[in-house]
């Protein structure tokens, strides 16, 4: 039974780049930290699995829908900035933009603008994904400017806040392990205060870079697969010719291999029979495995 809190069977779609996917069972959209913690009371009350969405900008949610609880962190924002013994500290919920990050470092004009620019997506997103640029700068991913990670978790029949330190963090290429389990509500992040006047026109020129290379007119989730060691999985899936396959509405953009959009049709199942094709085409032709980088969410059995 819902309470005023959790509301039943809400459509996901809206909340996911790729604009496809199934309703979830119970909904919820917390905007403080304590309804975090009462949606998370609810969960375990109901016996209801929970899944949490932020930007929605890495998922495929299944046409089938997700069963239980799904939190999404879209109202959990915010962000509080100081400058404290030359460095800039900011604390932002788990829920805020990446894009209100960025405005901030261009304003201060400091090197965390240039990896941040036209990163989509929430904070919290930003953490789970370890998100970032394959190009050689300091800082290039979200564990470089992360301090501590405050997590909101089922402790018992309570609920308990965790603040982890970014050294207990285990930061890899696209995922950050040691804060799990529980929902990300609030990162500290900080970097020193050595502003560049170049680096808002570097910023401009990152985005007109983006904007030249990838299909940023059309639904998508980013680059779907990992960088296979040694390769860009990009040039990988173009080498196998497959720019344009498509099946249903979705299709590998003709401008970036590694991006599948949805030209208008999509379903959840297109996008993935794309993703399959391309894998399995791909290990025919060169033997490398594609791993995905996009999480599959809710009921594909
Ligand atoms: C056009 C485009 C370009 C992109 N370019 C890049 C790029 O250059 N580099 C890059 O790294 N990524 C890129 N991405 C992918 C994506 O934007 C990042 O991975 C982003 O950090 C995901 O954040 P999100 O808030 O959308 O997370 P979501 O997609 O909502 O979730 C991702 C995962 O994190 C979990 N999660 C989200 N928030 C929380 C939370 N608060 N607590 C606990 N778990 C949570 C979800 O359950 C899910 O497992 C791009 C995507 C698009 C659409």
């Amino acid at each position: 039974m819902a309470n005023d809190l959790v509301q039943q069977n809400v459509s996901l779609a809206s909340l996911s780049t790729w604009r496809v996917g199934g309703p979830a069972e119970y909904f919820c959209s917390p905007r403080t930290i304590e309804e975090v913690e009462a949606a998370l009371l609810w969960s375990h009350q109901h016996q209801q699995r929970l899944t949490v969405i932020g930007g929605g900008s890495n998922v495929l949610i299944s046409d089938k829908g997700v069963r239980g609880l799904v939190l999404s962190t879209r109202q959990l924002a915010g962000l509080d900035v100081k400058e404290d013994q030359g460095q800039l500290r900011i604390v932002a919920m788990g829920g805020t933009h990446k894009s209100q990050l960025l405005r901030i470092f261009i304003q201060k004009k400091l090197a965390p603008a240039l990896f941040l620019s036209g990163l989509p997506g929430d904070v919290g997103g930003g953490v789970v994904m370890n998100a970032g640029v394959g190009e050689a700068r300091l800082p290039r991913e979200f564990g470089e400017i992360v301090e501590w990670v405050e997590v909101v978790r089922l402790h018992g029949t309570k609920t308990e806040r965790v603040k982890i330190p970014s050294e207990q963090i285990r930061w890899t290429y696209r995922h950050s392990e040691g804060w799990q389990p529980g929902v990300i509500v609030r990162v500290g992040l900080k970097w020193p205060l050595e502003p560049d006047d170049e680096i808002p026109i570097q910023v401009r020129e990152t985005n007109r870079l983006r904007l030249s290379k990838q299909p940023l007119d059309q639904p998508s989730c980013g680059s779907v697969f990992v960088n296979p060691s040694g390769y860009k999985a990009g040039a990988v899936i173009d080498n196998c010719g497959l720019k344009g396959f498509a099946i249903g509405g979705a299709m590998v953009s003709p401008k970036h291999a590694n991006f599948i959009v949805n030209t208008g049709t999509a379903t959840a199942h297109d996008i993935d029979a794309v993703i399959k094709h391309v894998q399995s085409t791909v290990k025919t032709l060169t033997q490398v495995d594609l791993k995905t980088e996009v999480i599959y969410l809710g009921e594909w059995a």
